[in-house]
């Protein structure tokens, strides 16, 4: 990728943290993959569950896959960026891994739902949010994806159709607002707010004195 608002200067820009919120299939998932692979640069925040592991889902990849009593222990101690119940599970972000990669400039991407959202915006490290919801076309278009996941039984897809309206019903409190519709066109226009978001002046510190360079730069020539 040759991406023009990363800056080449030793002192990187903050990262950011890109939330994206959207009720269960509307296209999260898929969209953080190809995120992912857009920019190699970006962090997955890989949340702890205690939600149990779907067919070909890795631990420590997807999610922390942990027990009721060892998600409560990562709270107690404080090591939960932010934590929710869904569906009747517990989720959370771990706050270690978020911190580090801020800390180096590198932007986090969340898969997480509007109480996780909230939670981080309202954070010390709301500054940094940029916060994305991802509409479904219509509701027979969500209902017939998780379906096509074939991932879930009749039980919990009745349950994430019950929640949805629930979930959408948050998307005023977001930055981008966006309809999966079209994937390629979906993956476009996340790529296209993450560019624009990365090149906000509040966001690169450096300019102040990378613009001085060039004032002296400018200086010295004319006195050449
Ligand atoms: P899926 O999103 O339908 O694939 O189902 P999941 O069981 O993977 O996730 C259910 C919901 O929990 C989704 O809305 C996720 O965005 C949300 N979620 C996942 N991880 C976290 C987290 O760390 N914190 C919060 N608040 N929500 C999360
Ligand atoms: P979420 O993470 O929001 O629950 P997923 O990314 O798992 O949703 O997507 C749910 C299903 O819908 C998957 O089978 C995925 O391949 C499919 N899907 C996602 N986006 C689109 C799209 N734009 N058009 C058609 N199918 C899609």
């Amino acid at each position: 990728m040759t991406d023009m608002t990363t800056p080449r200067q030793a002192a990187p820009r903050q990262g950011l943290l890109i939330i994206l919120s959207s009720p269960s299939g509307a296209g999260k998932s898929t969209l953080s993959r190809r995120l992912m692979a857009w920019d190699e640069t970006l962090r997955f925040s890989v949340s702890a569950t205690t939600r149990a592991p779907r067919a070909g889902e890795v631990d420590g990849e997807h999610y922390h896959f942990m027990t009721r009593d060892g998600f409560g222990q990562l709270i107690a101690t404080d090591q939960m960026l932010e934590h929710a119940e869904v569906f009747g599970n517990y989720y959370g972000s771990p706050r270690g891994p978020v911190e580090m990669a801020m800390a180096q400039g590198r932007d986090t991407l969340f898969d997480i739902d509007w109480q996780g959202g909230q939670q981080i915006r309202n954070s010390p490290l709301g500054a940094a949010v940029v916060s994305i919801f991802i509409l479904p076309p219509s509701i027979a278009e969500l209902e017939s994806r998780l379906r096509a996941r074939a991932q879930d039984s009749e039980e919990v897809i009745a349950k994430r159709m019950r929640e949805s309206m629930n979930e959408i019903s948050h998307w005023a409190e977001y930055d981008y607002v966006l309809v999966n519709e079209d994937l390629d066109q979906a993956e476009a226009q996340l790529i296209t707010i993450i560019q624009a978001e990365r090149a906000r002046r509040s966001r690169q510190p450096w300019l102040n004195g990378f613009t001085r360079g060039l004032q002296q730069e400018f200086t010295l020539r004319g006195t050449s």
